[in-house]
């Protein structure tokens, strides 16, 4: 197979495009198709100051690697989860990339962050699932450290196929409220919400995978020990029995949903958040889901002390 741009040897074949390409063009396909959604759907322009939420696996390392080859201004940011070995090699890979490049990287520990945020732990003391606590505590720093930091944008490695399994997930739940929701950008609603953007979400794992290969990417192989039995791992199968049946079906179920579906939905939105009593970010209650997770996980190390009789 002839590659489509240049007729040298094509390495790679992209089904759902119907084209092939040598290693040389397909990084100038690849680079070209996260330009177009950053263009398309205003994510960000190149006078902005990027934070790169990277978690040290394939998604995001591309990302920030393609980012800054185009030319954007870019500084990464780690949450070192605390979820054992994953973790650690997490972080020593995007330690390692950032150094190797001298790219700008601030890394937060989450153990280190009072009482103690490791996720592990606060699952373990809160009885949450890891994942829901997870979910809660990036959500919170991606959030926090923008706006202390003085980023208006947050950009993160989620692909096609995990914007898919979301939606199929939202659909089968028929979750209104999320489906008016989910979109590649997310324009804040609140002055400490960052503008959240997703350059991958037309661009399919494979691809992504395929990118990170050739770039030279090193990234952690395993997946977080916490999502295995992860419905969205059942969701990512389904869809990739109907891609390999009928190749595009992922990407005609996200971009004609967010063209069609989407705007349906759009009255369904929750109302915009308002101050958390606690840490001054947005919540939709008195103080936000995080201050409420660190006051658990504080209640479980500091138990008040027996009030009955001795
Ligand atoms: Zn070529
Ligand atoms: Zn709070």
């Amino acid at each position: 197979m002839k590659c489509t741009r240049c007729h040298a040897r094509a390495e790679v074949h992209i089904r759902h495009h119907n084209s092939a390409f040598c290693r040389g063009c397909y990084g100038t396909y690849f680079q070209r198709q996260v330009e177009r959604a950053i263009h398309k759907e205003h994510m960000f322009t190149p006078d902005e100051d990027v934070l790169v939420a990277v978690s040290g696996g394939k998604d995001s390392l591309a990302l920030w690697d393609a980012l800054v080859t185009m030319g954007y201004r870019t500084t990464g940011l780690h949450l070192a989860l605390g979820i054992g070995d994953y973790s650690a090699i997490s972080t020593r890979k995007t330690e390692h990339f950032a150094r190797e490049r001298g790219l700008r990287l601030l890394t937060v520990p989450l153990e280190d962050e009072t009482p103690g945020l490791g996720i592990m732990r606060v699952a373990g003391a809160t009885n949450r699932k890891a994942c829901a606590a997870c979910g809660t505590v990036k959500r919170h720093y991606f959030d926090r450290i923008a706006a202390e930091q003085g980023f208006q944008v947050v950009a993160t490695g989620h692909n096609l196929d995990d914007e898919a399994a979301r939606l199929l997930g939202n659909v089968l739940h028929w979750q209104s409220d999320h489906l008016a929701k989910q979109s590649p950008v997310l324009v804040p609603t609140h002055e400490k919400f960052a503008r959240k953007v997703k350059p991958f979400f037309r661009i399919s794992e494979y691809e992504t995978a395929v990118y990170a290969f050739f770039r030279g990417i090193d990234y952690v192989l395993d997946e977080c020990p916490n999502s295995a039995g992860a419905t969205q791992l059942v969701y990512k199968d389904v869809l990739n029995r109907l891609e390999a049946a009928m190749p595009g079906t992922k990407l005609t179920f996200v971009q004609e949903f967010l063209r069609t579906g989407r705007p349906a939905f759009a009255g369904e939105a929750s109302s915009p958040p308002q101050t958390c009593e606690s840490c001054g970010m947005p919540s939709y209650n008195g103080t936000c889901g995080f201050c409420r997770l660190v006051a658990e996980v504080t209640r479980r190390r500091n138990p008040l002390p027996h009030a009955g009789p001795a």
